[in-house]
């Protein structure tokens, strides 16, 4: 069995260590580029949401590299997301491919086929040997998220931002070299030292933002065109609702119950939407309103073109921006989305929230 899976943001790491410690053989999807995705939109059907398309173009790269099983996770609810493996192994097969898919689909769908599925991936014998695995997977994925958020602080207030990004590049291509977990915590701990030591400007008070939207374009680097080092390297403090230990925590450590952050993201949303809308939609303006309430200077709404529930969570927000007057940019994303556009409308935002600002100092002093 060669595995691979999705490439969603740093999962990627943690999931090639995680995979290797429990002795199986991982085909790590390469970083996902425009060569991927027009390979993806090519076998796709068109008015299918960005992510399945960027999906296929992944699995395409690691077959082409020797995978012959694709790990995924599974969804329940009005999204399209929990059609993904039906309609990508359509795809594959019609393709000429054979490979197996292995769905981790939430527990309330079915207990015993996630418990068969979660057994011949984590090479577990008994219950024991799943909540290693799983502790060990935990571990993974926080350290590597704890990177990615650490960077995106040290890189506001970085005197020169661009040492942050030699830093994190420099980690990912180490860490596609390392094998198995320790050799992976080792790499990852000398690069928390190294982003620890970055020079950073006295007396600095970045803008702070909150991304908020769907999950993978939240997450992944490639489709969100890198708006983390974007925004970071104008000075601003990027917070992510999303990430994959928010996710892990939510559907998997504190299941059935939820975890408390997201259980207060529905709390947040309860005013302006009380029911679940697929997706992220309900999380979204759950975030939105807590990032109105907690002092950021504004937010911005992530979606792929057609994705369902955030076009009804953009529609809920501008509640939220009339009654926090908080403000709240929303960029839909697409095969079509030009990098050039993009960077103007980040920049006239992040414009926008210095004048809001200083709007504020000056009413104040006055
Ligand atoms: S959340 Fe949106 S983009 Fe993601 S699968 Fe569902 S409809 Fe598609």
């Amino acid at each position: 069995m060669k595995i691979t899976f999705p490439h969603f943001g740093n999962v990627y790491i943690a999931g090639k260590a995680f995979f290797e410690e429990l002795g199986q053989e991982v085909i790590p999807p390469p970083k996902s580029s425009r060569k991927t995705l027009e390979m993806g939109t090519k076998f796709s059907q068109e008015t299918i949401c960005l992510p399945l398309k960027v999906m296929i173009g992944n699995f395409l790269e690691s077959i082409e590299k020797g995978a012959d099983t694709i790990v995924l996770t599974g969804s329940c609810g009005p999204c399209r997301f929990g059609y993904y493996s039906i309609l990508q192994r359509n795809i594959l097969e019609e393709l000429g491919y054979n490979v197996e898919f292995i769905v981790l689909d939430p527990a309330g769908e079915g207990f015993k086929r996630l418990k068969k599925n979660a057994y011949t991936l984590f090479n577990a014998k008994n219950i024991r040997d799943v909540y290693r695995a799983g502790k060990l997977g935990w571990q993974l994925i926080n350290k590597a998220d704890y990177i990615t958020d650490l960077s995106n602080k040290k890189r506001a207030y970085a005197v020169n931002s661009h040492e942050v990004d030699a830093i994190i590049d420099r980690y990912y291509r180490d860490a596609e070299k390392t094998f198995r977990a320790k050799e992976l915590m080792d790499l990852m701990d000398d690069t928390i030292n190294e982003l620890n030591n970055v020079k950073l400007k006295d007396g600095f008070e970045p803008i702070r933002i909150g991304i908020i939207g769907e999950i993978y374009t939240v997450i992944e680097p490639f489709v969100n065109m890198e708006i983390e080092r974007k925004l970071g390297h104008m000075g601003v403090l990027v917070d992510k609702s999303l990430t994959p230990t928010i996710w892990v925590e939510h559907h998997v450590k504190s299941f059935p119950f939820g975890s408390k952050t997201e259980r207060l993201k529905y709390k947040k949303a309860e005013p302006y939407l009380k029911t679940l809308v697929g997706g992220h939609g309900r999380e979204t303006v759950g975030s939105a309103v807590y990032y109105a309430e907690n002092g950021f200077d504004g937010a911005i709404q992530l979606l792929p073109l057609n994705c369902m529930p955030e076009i009804v969570a953009k529609s809920i927000l501008s509640s939220v921006i009339e009654d926090y007057k908080f403000p709240i940019m929303t960029l839909i994303l697409d095969e079509m989305t030009g990098e050039a556009g993009y960077m103007t409308r980040l920049e006239a935002f992040v414009d926008l929230l210095y004048r809001k600002r200083e709007e504020k100092k000056w009413k104040s002093i006055i």
